[in-house]
């Protein structure tokens, strides 16, 4: 091929779009690579920080920006995409940000920065966008479309908001896959070998486990279990925690209510957690963290060793194991018959950590994987193969749904439809009847969850059938089909049995953005 023929043609990526960082990667010459920035960097904050005008700034740069201007850098963001406003996680993420969070018109979390108010996936746009450029810098040509990864526990409001950034950001969405299967993907490249592979991805946020079976061209996901309270951000509040009663001890004061110290030490702990995977022992200084009842400044100068971060950590690390049987029993498998085991996200580069999944399964975690990039690297390689259209030789990919997708039904009970870990595409019908004479609609409420309690789970939404025969209780009756794409995406129909009229169903009361808003959004139409 030649240099002019690369230059203008579409480029497809895969982008790994992180909590804390995003890396975008592409097939070339049939290798996979990741692209960096002109300053050689690979991986990239997903920080955005505001205050340049309708413009904004985003990565390295923006990450700058999070020690003088915190209440204009969002961070995390993705923690809040597809969230209802009224979720325990958005009280947790209110007590975490300096930004603020505020209610959107569908009841969704929004961000809230100088007065303005942007819904998640405008801001999520910005780091795709950043990671677009990247790309296009890298390689001189033009990036179309891409293979983007969410965790794998990502419900379908997550997932849908995260299509819609990309559509904000102008690329095309080949796939959303889920990101431990990518892992297995770019650790498949070139292998192969039939075996089961266990994926063990703990990040700042979240955690998930994965098993698979690869076979030559096939990647089959057996089950998938996750927490998503459980992550590094919880191994930072137990150092924290530690600190803090030290302090609070020391000086007989409580700082429970003040913010600016508990974020200092949080960040004090973050880094000493990282420092402590490369050295035995670490020292914490956090200079003015408060004043003390006499108005005196108080300093923080301790040290941790490892034995004593361990000590703090180590029932979280407990945690995920629960998670991992858990998995290992839907896939029906023992340890004994996993032959690889992966580790992804930044968290497991916590040599506890590693141990402990070590100890487990009986063997070494795979040493030649890169956890920052290789989610990155596996979804590139999917969007090689999707662009190809048909590619004899491309990795065949068979997803599961990680959540139960249920209807309500009276006493505010859940009745499951599509059990978690079915095997993606699937669909599943229920017929439903009137419970009255001469009722003319019924409304079906959609959950996503594991919960037989309706509180429990997450609402994706409800809808109305109506234009229904007025006639006897239980005489009309309409099939609704729901089913989950490729992208583990819901979509719902529906057919009443007596006319065979096909109904356009439009879930409302979801979260997610309108086709409409998601147009007004694009950064075109704000002038960028
Ligand atoms: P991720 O979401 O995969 O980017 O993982 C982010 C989490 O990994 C954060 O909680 C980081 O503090 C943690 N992390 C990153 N690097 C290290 C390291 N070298 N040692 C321990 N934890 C780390």
């Amino acid at each position: 091929m030649s240099d002019e023929v690369t230059r203008t043609e579409e480029l497809t990526v895969g982008i790994d779009l992180g909590t804390s960082n995003s890396v975008v990667a592409i097939v070339r010459d049939g290798e996979p690579v990741v692209l960096a920035d002109e300053a050689g960097n690979r991986t990239h904050p997903s920080v955005v920080a505001f205050g340049y005008g309708s413009a904004t700034v985003v990565g390295h740069r923006a990450r700058q920006q999070l020690t003088y201007a915190p209440e204009n850098t969002v961070y995390s963001a993705k923690r809040l995409i597809g969230r209802r406003y009224s979720s325990e996680v958005v009280e947790r993420m209110k007590r975490m940000v300096s930004w603020g969070i505020t209610e959107g018109p569908h009841g969704d979390a929004r961000i809230r920065v100088q007065g303005k108010v942007w819904a998640v996936p405008e801001v999520s746009a910005r780091v795709l966008s950043h990671m677009k450029e990247i790309a296009e810098h890298a390689t001189g040509g033009k990036v179309g479309s891409a293979v983007i990864t969410v965790p794998a526990y990502f419900n379908d409001h997550q997932r849908q908001a995260t299509r819609d950034a990309a559509a904000i950001a102008g690329l095309k969405v080949l796939r959303i896959i889920n990101e431990p299967t990518a892992a297995a993907l770019a650790y498949g490249f070139g292998r192969e070998r039939r075996q089961h592979v266990a994926v063990y991805d703990l990040g700042g946020g979240t955690f998930d486990m994965t098993v698979l079976r690869m076979e030559p061209g096939i990647y089959e996901v057996l089950s998938t279990s996750g927490d998503t309270f459980l992550g590094g951000d919880d191994f930072d509040a137990a150092i924290a925690d530690w600190l803090r009663a030290q302090v609070e001890k020391q000086h007989s004061i409580d700082l429970s209510d003040n913010h600016t110290a508990r974020t200092k030490l949080r960040d004090a702990a973050e880094r000493a957690k990282i420092a402590l995977s490369a050295l035995p022992a670490v020292e914490i200084r956090v200079p003015s963290l408060a004043r003390d009842k006499q108005g005196h400044g108080i300093a923080v100068h301790t040290r941790i060793d490892r034995m004593q971060a361990l000590e703090l950590v180590m029932p979280l690390i407990q945690r995920t194991f629960v998670v991992v049987d858990d998995a290992l029993s839907q896939a029906g498998l023992s340890t004994a018959q996993i032959d690889a085991v992966l580790l992804v996200g930044g968290m497991t580069r916590f040599p506890a950590v590693a141990e402990a999944v070590g100890r487990y399964f009986g063997k070494e975690p795979v040493g030649s994987i890169n956890p920052d990039e290789v989610v990155a690297v596996g979804a590139a390689i999917q969007a090689h193969s999707l662009a190809q259209g048909f590619d004899p030789e491309a990795a065949v990919l068979l997803d599961v749904t990680p959540q139960t997708l249920g209807v309500g039904t009276v006493g505010g009970f859940v009745e499951p439809l599509i059990p978690r870990n079915t095997a993606i595409p699937t669909d599943a019908s229920k017929v439903f009847h009137t419970a009255q004479d001469n009722q003319t609609e019924v409304r079906i409420k959609v959950f996503q969850g594991e919960s037989r309690m309706q509180a429990d789970n997450e609402l994706l939404g409800h809808f109305v059938l109506d234009g229904l025969r007025p006639a006897p209780r239980g005489e009309c009756r309409v099939k609704v089909t729901f089913s989950i794409d490729a992208d583990g995406i819901v979509h719902v129909a529906a057919i009443d049995q007596e006319s065979g009229r096909a109904q356009e169903i439009t879930i409302e009361a979801s979260s997610n953005l309108s086709r409409e808003e998601v147009q007004k959004m694009k950064f075109a139409d704000l002038g960028f």
